[in-house]
């Protein structure tokens, strides 16, 4: 990153939240389920799944886990009663986690269970590193008592994913694999970008050859071009694997993976909660993180 591009960066936490919301907009379907429905539809309409995910991350009262848990299960039987094609991502941290491993263990399992009673499936989505090994010890439990429409996400920059992946594959684990979006010191994870696509692509090939189902999500050129070249170094049928996008990013290359006779899902956040999902949005494209500061000061706010 370049030396102004982290200027802007560490500047977003004091630009104030409107007109981060306003540069955010196009990463978030809206904040009511009714606004997911209408993106969904149309990415339905356009040969595209989706995959929904409440915004709201670290919660630390079991009441408000409790009640994102019920507005979950109630979404899936909107999802059904819409009949959109789409499944949910889900943070650990919403439903619990850092309170007590075992009450968000419940709230997944209560979830799940009524998914797999709509014909749905839920994807644990990753958070930081203080969370891997708890997250995968709720997806292997999850699994372990009976439950197959259940996915789990691995991170590339992470040095211990080589290690669990071998673990879940043996297990025939449903993944997403992703480059990883959150901070973490060079102790644990690469930080070279091609350290991290190198990585990525060990990780695709073991879970392929190991003959799980992956979501390949990234909008790096370099990775979607390898991952092209290695399903079909191993003549895998379209229905082995998907791309994955996210809301708002490079939709012209969504597109053409679509045209091209892949599966894509994209994923649709929505909800009150957008700020944290925003930030980490922007970082990621110093270029519109760098248009919400010109607009901080030329004073143009609306
Ligand atoms: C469907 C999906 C689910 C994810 N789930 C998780 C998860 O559970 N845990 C986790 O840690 N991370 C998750 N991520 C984030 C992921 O780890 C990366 O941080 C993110 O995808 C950027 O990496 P990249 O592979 O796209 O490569 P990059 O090199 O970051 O991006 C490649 C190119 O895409 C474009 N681009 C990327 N981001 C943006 C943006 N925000 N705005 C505009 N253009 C952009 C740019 O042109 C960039 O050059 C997920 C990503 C996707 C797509």
């Amino acid at each position: 990153m370049s030396l102004l591009n982290k200027l802007i960066v560490s500047t977003l936490p004091f630009v104030p939240k409107p007109i981060v919301g306003k540069f955010s907009k196009r990463y978030i379907a809206g904040t009511t389920f009714l606004d997911a429905v209408a993106v969904i539809k149309r990415l339905n309409a356009n040969e595209m799944m989706a995959t929904l995910d409440i915004l709201g991350e670290d919660v630390f009262e079991k009441s408000a886990a409790g009640t994102l848990r019920e507005e979950w299960k109630a979404v899936l039987r909107e999802i059904q009663r819409h009949q959109l094609n789409t499944n949910i991502s889900v943070k650990p941290s919403q439903l619990g986690l850092r309170i007590d491993k075992d009450f968000c263990f419940h709230n997944f399992k209560a979830i799940v269970a009524e998914a797999a009673a709509c014909g749905n499936f839920v994807r644990i989505d990753m958070e930081d590193s203080t969370t891997t090994s708890d997250t995968i010890e709720l997806f292997r439990r999850l699994r372990s008592e009976g439950f197959t429409n259940v996915g789990i996400v691995i991170q590339a920059y992470l040095k211990r994913s080589e290690e669990d992946v071998r673990l879940l594959v043996k297990d025939g684990a449903n993944f997403r694999l992703c480059k990883g979006i959150y901070i973490e010191p060079s102790s644990i994870a690469f930080k070279d970008r091609e350290e991290i696509r190198r990585n990525f692509m060990h990780l695709l090939r073991l879970m392929l050859e190991g003959g799980c189902y992956v979501g390949i999500a990234t909008h790096d050129d370099v990775l979607i071009n390898r991952s092209y070249a290695l399903v079909r170094e191993l003549k895998l049928g379209s229905t082995q694997y998907e791309f994955q996008m996210l809301l708002g990013v490079r939709e012209g290359r969504r597109d053409s993976i679509v045209r091209a006779g892949h599966r894509l899902r994209v994923y649709v956040p929505y909800g009150e909660q957008w700020y944290a999902y925003s930030v980490r949005r922007l970082k990621e494209n110093p270029q519109i993180a760098g248009y919400a500061l010109k607009a901080l000061f030329s004073g143009n706010h609306h």
